[in-house]
C-alpha cells in the first residue's frame, strides 16, 4: 500500500513557518507583507478558492485586500485597478484569480502586474526568468508539487518524470522545475498516444488534466510516486457531489510508493506556496532578507 504524501499536513507546516517569518520582519523591519486579490465575475470554484486565498493570508499575519469586481467590468477599468495596486506600497503580491471573462484578455491583464509583484509567477518575465534558471516568483501549484515530492524523497535526480497535461499553470513550469532537479522529463498531452505505455514508464508521475480517473491503477509503475493535480466534481454511487482527481485512487495506491489524496494532496499547498511567494515579493521589494 501507497504512502500517503499528506498535503494538508505539510501545507500547515508550511504556513505556519511563513507566519512565524511574517513575525520577524514586522518585529525588525516594520514590514508587513500585502497580498490583493482581484476577482471578476461570480465563478463558483473561484470564489470558494479566493475565500481561501483571504482567510489564509490573514492568518499568515498578512495585509489581504479583496477586490471583487462585477462579471461585466471592462478590461481598461480591470487594468486601471491593477495600475493603482502595481503603485501601492503595501500591496507586494497581486493575484488576479483566472479564469476571466471571455471579453477580458487574460495574457495582457495578467502582463500588465509588476512581474516583481507577480505572486502567480504567470508574467512572461518570471516564466522566462524560470526557464533559464534564474531566480523568480514560480508558479504556485507547480511549487507546491515540487515541495510535496521532496517532503517523501529529496534526491530526484535521474528519475523519469511524466507529466500529463501541458498549461502555463501547472504541466510547463513543473516540467522545468523537475528538470531542474536532474529528472528525465516527459510532458503528455491531449494528442500524445499511448498515454498507458508512458505512463507505465514513470518514477514520478504527475496528472494535471481535468478529468475524473482517467489515469487508470494499472498505468502506474509499481512503486512511482504519484501527484495528482486534477480537481473534479463528479456525482457519487449515493448521487452525492464529491471532489475527486484525475487518478483511479484506490487502483493506483495499491502499487505505487506514494501518493497525494484529492482534496488534502496539491490543492492546500497551492494556498500556502502563494503566502511563500508573497513573503518573497515583500522581502525583495523591501531589499531585507526573508528572515530564517
Ligand atoms: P488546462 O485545461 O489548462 O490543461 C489541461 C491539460 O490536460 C492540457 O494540456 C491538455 O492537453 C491535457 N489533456 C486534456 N485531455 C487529455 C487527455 N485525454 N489525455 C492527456 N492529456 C489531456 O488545465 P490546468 O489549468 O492545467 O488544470 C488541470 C487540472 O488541475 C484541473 O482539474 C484543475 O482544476 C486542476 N488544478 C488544481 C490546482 C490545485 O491547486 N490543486 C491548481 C491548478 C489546477
Amino acid at each position: 500500500m501507497a504512502r500517503l504524501i499528506d498535503g494538508k499536513a505539510l501545507a500547515a507546516n508550511l504556513r505556519q513557518s511563513v507566519s512565524e517569518k511574517v513575525e520577524l520582519l514586522k518585529a525588525e523591519h516594520g514590514l508587513i507583507p500585502g497580498l490583493a486579490v482581484v476577482l471578476v465575475g461570480d465563478n463558483d470554484a473561484s470564489q470558494v478558492y479566493v475565500r481561501n486565498k483571504i482567510i489564509q493570508t490573514s492568518q499568515a499575519g498578512m495585509n489581504s485586500f479583496h477586490n471583487k469586481l462585477a462579471a461585466g467590468v471592462t478590461e481598461s477599468e480591470l487594468l486601471d485597478l491593477i495600475e493603482r495596486m502595481n503603485a501601492d506600497p503595501l500591496v507586494h503580491g497581486i493575484l488576479v484569480q483566472l479564469p476571466l471573462p471571455d471579453h477580458i484578455n487574460a495574457e495582457i491583464v495578467i502582463n500588465s502586474i509588476l512581474p516583481q509583484k507577480d505572486v502567480d509567477g504567470f508574467h512572461a518575465l518570471n516564466v522566462g526568468l524560470l526557464n533559464i534558471g534564474m531566480d523568480s516568483l514560480i508558479p504556485c501549484t507547480p511549487l507546491g508539487c515540487m515541495q510535496l515530492l521532496k517532503s517523501n524523497d529529496e534526491d530526484l535526480s535521474g528519475k523519469n518524470a511524466v507529466i500529463i497535461g501541458r498549461s502555463n499553470i501547472v504541466g510547463k513550469p513543473l516540467a522545468t522545475l523537475l528538470l531542474q532537479e536532474n529528472c528525465t522529463v516527459t510532458i503528455a498531452h491531449s494528442r500524445t498516444r499511448d498515454l498507458k505505455t508512458i505512463c507505465q514508464q514513470a518514477d514520478i508521475l504527475v496528472s494535471a488534466v481535468g478529468k475524473a480517473h482517467i489515469v487508470k491503477g494499472h498505468w502506474v509503475k509499481p512503486g512511482a510516486t504519484v501527484i495528482d493535480v486534477g480537481i473534479n466534481r463528479i456525482k457519487s454511487e449515493t448521487g452525492k457531489s464529491q471532489l475527486v482527481g484525475d487518478i483511479e485512487f484506490a487502483e493506483a495506491e495499491k502499487v505505487a510508493g506514494a501518493i497525494t489524496p484529492v482534496p488534502g494532496g496539491v490543492g492546500p499547498m497551492t494556498i500556502a506556496s502563494l503566502l511563500q511567494n508573497t513573503l518573497k515579493a515583500a522581502c525583495s521589494q523591501h531589499e531585507v532578507r526573508i528572515p530564517e
